[in-house]
């Protein structure tokens, strides 16, 4: 990594580097598959405070996943339209969403969206759940950074390619 440029002497000595990049990729091989139709693009991957943003892309319709947050998840709809099983709102395209720490909600994608395309800042962890709420798998930065290095690893960008997104 880069050190960072003492501009006039104002940044910070040990400060790490800023991340700028196309958030939609020009490779398709950077959209890391995370099941059948859909996947995930990494932007920063945050192994300080737990968490990360990411672009979610889903070309498929019908429940995604149900899922809980231990921490809050801010949304912006680039794409498409989703939903929650559990609430009556649809995050249309331009839409701003916030999920509160606690819930515990179902994603759904429903026809004819082709494509849904979703910035997602998740904080601490997915927790995934079966319909009676108890714990079936879970990701976290650290498992989002090994899915990404084995699907570099594949495609042929190399592991280290996600290096560039981690904090
Ligand atoms: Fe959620």
């Amino acid at each position: 990594m880069n050190a960072p440029l003492a501009i006039n002497g104002l940044s910070a000595f040990g400060m790490q580097p800023e991340i700028v990049t196309l958030a939609i990729p020009e490779d398709e091989r950077v959209w890391v598959p995370q099941a059948p139709g859909v996947w995930f693009r990494p932007l920063m991957l945050n192994t300080v405070s737990g968490g990360w943003f990411n672009l979610l892309r889903v070309r498929k319709t019908g429940v995604l996943s149900r899922h809980r947050h231990p921490m809050a998840v801010f949304g912006y709809v680039l794409k498409g339209r989703w939903r929650y099983l559990e609430h009556d709102w649809i995050a249309e395209e331009g839409g701003f969403v916030y999920e509160p720490p606690g819930e515990v909600h179902t994603l759904v994608v429903d026809a004819p969206v082709e494509e849904m395309i979703t910035l997602f800042n998740v904080n601490g962890a997915m927790i995934y759940v079966d319909e009676h709420g108890k714990t079936a798998g879970y990701e976290d930065v650290f498992t989002k950074i090994e899915m990404c290095r084995a699907h570099y690893e594949q495609v042929g960008l190399g592991a280290d390619y996600v290096n560039q997104f981690i904090r």
